[in-house]
């Protein structure tokens, strides 16, 4: 049974940074051609002169002797000074004087010419030198600065001028689950992989898989970088680093290779953890690129992909990736033995907002009329990064104060500040918060009072992933076939929400767009493929491939009549109708009950089936579980 290793908390080279290094180098050089050029003086003054001066000094006689370099003549003088000699030095022209040997010659001025010196040569190289030099270090800086953004950047010029092959930066992270707040679910997830990280032997012992690759998912800003670095924190293995948007720009074969040595290190430092971030920058479907501009980001995949294949059961190393776009990743990156598991961040609820300001709010002097639960209730749709940022906002607005500590006005005056900039995270405006209320209601009424469909759960008037809010149901058992009734139902839940903003807002909005499109998708197959329709009877009748419950329509050419394919658009919209009309009565029946859920959902943002029953249901008394009765 082994423990797993504990790095050293420092492994990285304390060298100077790479840029540094870089500017040292060129200046360096730089210099040298400075001094190879310069010709050693004697001592002595040396003054500069035109040629011409020069010339007219050797005809007067002045001249003792002349030095003669490849591009200057230095006249020694006759004249003396307190100091030492005179030289006079000028830069001889380009085109050879033929005069001048004889004239020296005449005047019986001693003649010394130099040789050109040797290291001039080397200064044509000199500009060579440097770019080859500078392509090195870039290209080793990108084979090894896998530090990425937590790291910071090591290896580079140090590396490559000691030959050292770079080498994955191995990370430790001091973070533990409890620097996340809220995100339970997703801390539960992960924490087996804890147990896994930290005794690999115990697993591997009873033969069980346990999953080399995690997919973090959700909106930017919620938290999926600090949940890797909390795993790797709790789990005390090392942390190999990188992110997606690393590779972008690189040259070709320099990302695959990276991703190549990343894994091999990891494997060597097994149990540990290999996290890339963004992974949709790398992730994203392959051969979409125009002219094959992605041919590098295609490599780099592809190399993830083998490494991901190529672990065998018994290695301790565990990937975990995120990403907040998983809709556009690869699907090939998704098949069981790759990203197979997923965990899902979610926006806080307010509760959670509340325990991430907790965490926040440490060192922050808060002046005694803030109240964090107010803020908490004020902040729909903010991420945690987005609260982070808010008290971040107030700090400063308090120190442009001049002021002690942070007050509750610092803090909205900050929140319309980070509100302004999250318009496009989702930050909901009070009144658009009141409508998906109303709307996420209507479903959760229909669902409550209709029964036949899937049961509920949970609502929330959270946005998640491209939704606003979401009514939960939870069907009670695996579904192979779809009764009518049951069928029926989920058009009465899923037009409801729709339903219910015309009855108790007085309009409907774009929000049922979604609703509407698998409402319609569901009813056609009613008629079209499960021939449901009394008129129309058992005849297939698609008019393309679809899935009723994911609403993808592949269109197929249509093997009937246009009087039928009428036919069908009429029943389907008899059907949705007459669903839509069940939906309307329902709300209208339970209109104050439902009004009362709108108010609690708008307080809780989330509420869970006992907190619907109590709304919709309040005579029934909830029976406590049997258990807990005394
Ligand atoms: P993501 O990777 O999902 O975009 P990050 O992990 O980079 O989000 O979050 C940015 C910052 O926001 C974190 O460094 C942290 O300070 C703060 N933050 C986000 N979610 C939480 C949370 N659940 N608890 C505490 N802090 C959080
Ligand atoms: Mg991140
Ligand atoms: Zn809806």
């Amino acid at each position: 049974m082994s423990t797993p290793k504990r790095p050293s908390p420092s492994e990285q080279p304390d060298t100077p940074g790479p840029v540094q290094m870089l500017w040292l180098v060129a200046f360096g050089l730089l210099a040298l051609m400075f001094l190879l050029t310069q010709q050693p003086d004697a001592p002595g003054a040396t003054q500069t002169a035109s040629y011409s001066d020069v010339k007219i000094l050797i005809r007067h006689g002045d001249v003792r002797e002349v030095t003669l370099q490849e591009t200057a003549i230095i006249a020694l003088l006759h004249e003396q000074r307190a100091d030492g000699a005179i030289r006079m030095r000028a830069i001889t022209p380009a085109q050879p004087d033929p005069t001048l040997l004889p004239l020296l010659e005449e005047m019986g001025v001693t003649v010394t010419a130099e040789a050109p010196r040797a290291p001039s040569t080397l200064i044509w190289f000199l500009p060579w030198i440097l770019i080859i030099a500078f392509y090195f270090w870039l290209s080793r800086r990108m084979m090894g600065g896998l530090g990425g953004g937590l790291g910071g950047g090591v290896g580079g010029m140090g590396d490559f001028l000691s030959g050292r092959a770079s080498k994955p930066a191995k990370l430790t992270s001091k973070l533990t689950f409890a620097d996340v707040a809220g995100q339970d679910e997703a801390k539960r997830e992960v924490s087996e992989l804890v147990e896994f990280l930290r005794d690999p032997d115990r697993f591997q012992r009873v033969g069980a898989t346990v999953p080399h690759g995690v997919l973090l998912m959700g909106p930017p800003g919620t938290g999926k970088t600090l949940l890797a670095r909390a795993l790797a924190g709790e789990a005390d293995v090392p942390f190999f680093s990188t992110s997606g948007s690393e590779f972008v720009e690189m040259f070709v074969g320099v990302g695959a290779g990276r991703v190549r040595k990343m894994f091999e290190a990891a494997r060597k430092h097994a149990p540990a953890i290999i996290f890339i971030d963004e992974l949709d920058s790398i992730g994203r479907t392959r051969g979409t690129g125009l002219g094959g501009g992605h041919d590098e980001r295609e490599q780099t995949l592809n190399q993830i992909l083998a490494e991901l294949d190529g672990f065998s059961a018994r290695e301790a190393v565990v990937v975990l990736a995120a990403t907040n776009r998983p809709d556009v990743l690869d699907p090939a990156l998704l098949r069981p033995g790759r990203f197979d598991r997923h965990v899902t961040l979610s926006l806080p609820d307010k509760d959670a907002r509340r325990a991430i300001l907790e965490v926040h709010i440490k060192g922050l002097p808060l002046h005694h009329d803030v109240d964090l639960d107010q803020i908490a209730a004020g902040t729909p749709g903010f991420s945690g990064a987005d609260l982070k940022n808010l008290l971040n906002e107030a700090a400063i607005t308090a120190a442009r104060r001049q002021a002690a500590d942070i007050t509750a006005a610092d803090l909205d005056e900050a929140r319309d500040k980070v509100m302004m900039g999250t318009v496009r995270t989702l930050a909901i405006q009070p009144d658009e918060r009141h409508r998906l209320a109303v709307h996420e209601a209507g479903h959760t009424a229909a669902a409550y009072y209709n029964p036949g469909g899937d049961p509920i759960y949970k609502v929330t008037i959270i946005p998640r992933g491209r939704s606003l809010g979401s009514t939960h149901m939870l069907p009670a058992h695996d579904r192979h076939t779809l009764s009518e009734a049951y069928l029926r139902a989920q058009l009465v839940t899923l037009l409801a929400g729709r339903a219910a903003e015309k009855l108790l807002l007085g309009s409907v909005s774009s929000g049922a767009d979604d609703d509407i499109r698998r409402a319609t998708v569901l009813a056609r197959s009613m008629v079209a493929r499960w021939g449901m329709d009394p008129e129309i009877g058992p005849v297939d009748l698609r008019d393309s491939d679809d899935h009723p419950f994911l609403g993808q329509r592949i269109a197929q050419p249509r093997s009937y009549s246009d009087e039928t394919a009428t036919r069908v658009d009429q029943a389907v919209m008899v059907l949705l109708k007459d669903a839509e009309a069940k939906a309307v009565a329902l709300i209208e029946e339970h209109r104050d009950r439902i009004t009362r859920l709108v108010a609690r959902l708008e307080a809780e943002e989330t509420l869970d089936l006992p907190a619907i029953r109590q709304c919709l249901d309040p005579d029934r008394k909830i029976t406590p579980l049997p258990r807990s009765r005394t």
